[in-house]
């Protein structure tokens, strides 16, 4: 997982357009719809051009520009695990608050969910379906294979319920804004799901060389906390993953025994002809060229890369790349 900087808002999202974007019109007519509580427990239907509801639902956040701005931002990665998805599926819209409902560390679900967040441009991320979605995965618990349900979906756990923002926030969302990004920056101290385009990402964990993640050293209680539910919500520890990452863990080891090479030869031809020096200093920039090329953002397991590379370096005496 790595910090992604979030580019310019879709023009079909955006607030306080004249005329109102698509996104403004929805967002109005979800929060008038949801100001009923006896649509609280009901899906939204948008109203018709008749003034009756309809059967559809939420379609703005899912549109084609939405989708390709996102595929753009994630370089086509899971914006948790950083697999790359767009070669091989269309990738899920995910919205990091939950519209539907909400649910803590496996209980009940609780209804309406962050309903006036659909198409905020804030709370939409890029997607796999095994980070997103509830699925049975593999894992390796104290040396057991294991197969149990992990994945996303409808979890937002904070730390307490306090600050939980609910219909009564969603109903200000757009006519109070300020008050309502007080509440907001409330709720934002007590989450406890690292997020990424936000938080300082890369802080929080720690990749070890068999491929698994944990959280970070010199984390404060609630950081660790903070950590720990990340990797245990969308599930970071499944085994498929693990072993994806652990093979290029073997594919960086590699190349830094290719650097640690190429800077011994340097060393061995430095007092040489000038011909030779250069040959050899050509090669060990070369090769450092290839190392630094795993920390790029569109690399799949970026995060893991920086870490395993910086600590490397650490060990070495060297400074970061
Ligand atoms: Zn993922």
């Amino acid at each position: 997982m790595i910090k992604v900087n979030r580019i310019d808002i879709p023009e079909i999202l955006k607030v306080g357009e004249n005329p109102k974007s698509e996104g403004e019109i929805e967002t109005t007519d979800v929060i008038d719809f949801f100001s009923d509580p006896v649509n609280h427990n009901l899906k939204y239907a948008k109203m018709g051009t008749r003034g009756h509801r309809t059967k559809s639902s939420y379609t703005v956040y899912s549109d084609k520009e939405v989708r390709k701005a996102l595929i753009k931002m994630f370089h086509g990665k899971c914006a948790y695990c950083e697999s790359k998805i767009t070669s091989i599926y269309n990738g899920d819209i995910e919205h990091f608050r939950p519209k539907a409902g909400y649910t803590n560390s496996g209980e009940p679900i609780t209804k309406p969910g962050y309903y006036w967040l659909a198409s905020d441009w804030d709370n939409l991320l890029f997607s796999c379906p095994f980070c997103n979605q509830t699925n049975s995965h593999e894992i390796i618990e104290n040396g057991q294979l294991k197969e149990i349900v992990l994945g996303k979906l409808n979890q937002f756990p904070l730390l307490t319920e306090t600050y939980r923002l609910n219909s009564t926030h969603g109903g200000i969302y757009i006519s109070d804004h300020t008050t309502y990004i007080e509440h907001h920056k409330k709720e934002e101290s007590e989450r406890l799901l690292v997020k990424p385009c936000t938080d300082e990402v890369e802080k929080h964990f720690k990749y070890n060389e068999n491929g698994t993640i944990s959280p970070n050293f010199k984390l404060n209680d609630f950081e660790k906390n903070k950590a720990q539910t990340s990797i245990r919500v969308y599930g970071l520890q499944r085994l498929a993953l693990v072993q994806a990452r652990e093979a290029k863990v073997i594919q960086i080891k590699a190349q830094l025994r290719r650097v640690e090479q190429a800077i011994e030869n340097f060393n061995k031809y430095l007092d040489t002809s000038e011909e030779e020096r250069t040959w050899f200093e050509g090669i060990l920039r070369q090769e450092l060229i290839e190392l630094k090329s795993f920390t790029d953002k569109n690399q799949e397991y970026s995060g893991l890369a920086k870490y395993i590379i910086t600590d490397y370096l650490g060990k070495a005496g060297f400074l970061t790349p």
